[in-house]
């Protein structure tokens, strides 16, 4: 009896034993679970703000779903709520068009950047907005930079990296500075013009540096990054439910942690390339927009120069035939449409031809010279002088009635009188002889104007000169 109960003793205390070992093993089992949450924590405590740095922006659904993550992390909150706002970021995802199966939408120009993060796709994107430049240039000037022009688009076809296109847009600023210094278009059309093709690489560029910098690439890194991550925190919720054992849990929870600490990595060195690519291309957008900008100056400048040449005289300064030629017949519109009306003057050196005989073409070039430089402070700003031919000059005075005109043809007259030339210790006088008319009811054109004022002219210099006579 007493042996059986012995035995039933021995039996009860091995049970303990095992029981005893049992709940030691236990234990274990328990502090190496806690010590892998512990891990998990550090883990997330380690990369989540990563993420969020990434992922976080004010005032989107998205970046107010990670701040309530880094809330949920901070206060050890449980994996159920923890896979709720999971959930709320992949929702987010995909209404931002970030998430891995978000469809694409297409939004003008930027979007095709965002779909097409390749850099090929960008090189084929700047190809074409430089070949529709080129080809408004086609349509635009002569067929004489047809053949440049092709030159051009066979180079654009060739490119293989971004740098290339700045020869490609230079290319195209030198055949734009031929164009300028060759045309004889009207000078503010070409200006406009030229403004147009420079606003519009400007663009292009703008345009392609942004969307290059902030959105194509990145977010690609990011699509990548999200789905892993997505499929990785799927699966390790799903291993708390299926897990067959602790030593199974733990397996599961660290090969999903070990695969997100390898996408994490992996996007780490992708968004570092990206952001050293988006350096170097924004430092060198940036050399070539500080180009452009000056190069646009130097065209403007060469263009106004020009354009001031063009209807300059050279020997006077005063505006030349080609200038009075487009003056005289926009006053005569406006008489004939409005009733605006206008005088001219003809303003002739008295026996220039003697002048230039005994002093010498030089001292004749300089009395020119005076007569403009003593004429201009006596006239109005919207009179037009000009130099008609010779030793004629021309004075166009809008707004100016007969008496009005004549008025000034005799101070001008006067002026001119008194001026004292000195060649060699002698005194030089030069006179002038001036015909006035004003525009008159059954004026047909400008040519009727002209004549009154000639013979005026004429009339003056038949009676002796260094006067004024009106028609
Ligand atoms: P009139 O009083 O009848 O006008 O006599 P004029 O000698 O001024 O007239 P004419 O038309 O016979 O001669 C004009 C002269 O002006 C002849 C030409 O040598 C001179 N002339 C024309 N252009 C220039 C120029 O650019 N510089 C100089 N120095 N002389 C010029
Ligand atoms: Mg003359
Ligand atoms: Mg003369």
């Amino acid at each position: 009896m007493a042996e059986q109960r012995d035995d039933k003793i021995d039996q009860l205390q091995a049970e303990i034993i095992k029981l005893r070992s049992q709940k030691d093993h236990l234990l274990k089992e328990l502090d190496a679970v806690e010590a892998q949450y512990g891990n998990l924590d550090s883990l997330y405590r380690r990369y989540f703000p990563i993420i969020l740095d990434v992922l976080s922006e004010e005032g989107t659904a998205l970046g107010d779903a990670c701040i309530q993550l880094g809330a949920a992390m901070r206060k050890k909150a449980s994996p159920a709520k923890i896979e709720y706002i999971f959930n709320q970021i992949k929702t987010a995802m995909i209404q931002e068009d970030m998430g891995p199966a978000a469809p694409k939408k297409k939004r003008g120009f930027f979007s095709t950047f965002r779909k097409n993060s390749s850099e090929d796709q960008m090189l084929n994107n700047l190809r074409d907005s430089y070949q529709n430049v080129v080809n408004h240039l086609k349509s635009n000037l002569d067929k004489k930079y047809t053949r440049k022009l092709e030159l051009i688009t066979s180079n654009l076809l060739k490119i293989g990296d971004i740098q290339a296109f700045e020869e490609v847009r230079e290319n195209i600023f030198s055949l734009i500075f031929n164009y300028i210094s060759e045309t004889s278009q009207d000078r503010e059309k070409v200006n406009a013009f030229i403004r147009d093709i420079v606003a519009r690489i400007f663009e292009i560029e703008k345009r392609l540096a942004s969307s290059y910098e902030h959105t194509s690439s990145l977010l690609s890194s990011n699509q990548g990054f999200g789905s892993i991550l997505n499929n990785e925190m799927a699966g390790i919720k799903k291993s708390f439910d299926v897990a067959e054992s602790l030593d199974d849990l733990r397996a599961k929870i660290s090969t999903g942690l070990a695969s997100i600490e390898k996408a994490l990595q992996k996007k780490q060195k992708v968004d570092q390339a990206i952001s050293r690519l988006a350096e170097k291309s924004k430092t060198s957008f940036a050399s070539g927009f500080a180009k452009l900008k000056q190069e646009l100056q130097v065209a403007t400048k060469y263009s106004e120069e020009l354009e001031k040449k063009l209807n300059e005289d050279q020997l006077t300064g005063a505006k030349n035939r080609r200038a009075y030629d487009k003056k005289i017949e926009e006053e005569m519109d406006r008489f004939l449409r409005y009733k605006n009306i206008f005088s001219l003057l003809i303003i002739d050196v008295d026996k220039f031809k003697n002048i230039n005989d005994t002093y010498g073409h030089a001292i004749g070039d300089r009395c020119l010279q005076e007569i403009i430089k003593r004429t201009r402070p006596l006239l109005r700003k919207s009179d037009m002088l000009a130099r008609y031919g010779g030793e004629e000059f021309v004075l166009i005075m809008p707004e100016t009635n007969r008496e009005g005109a004549t008025q000034v043809a005799e101070k001008i007259r006067q002026t001119i009188e008194k001026i004292e030339f000195l060649y060699k210790e002698e005194t030089v006088r030069v006179t002038v002889s001036i015909g006035v008319s004003c525009i008159k009811e059954g004026d047909k054109s400008s040519k009727d104007l002209f004549e009154r004022a000639d013979m005026a002219v004429y009339k003056a210099k038949e009676n002796g000169r260094n006067q004024v006579m009106t028609q």
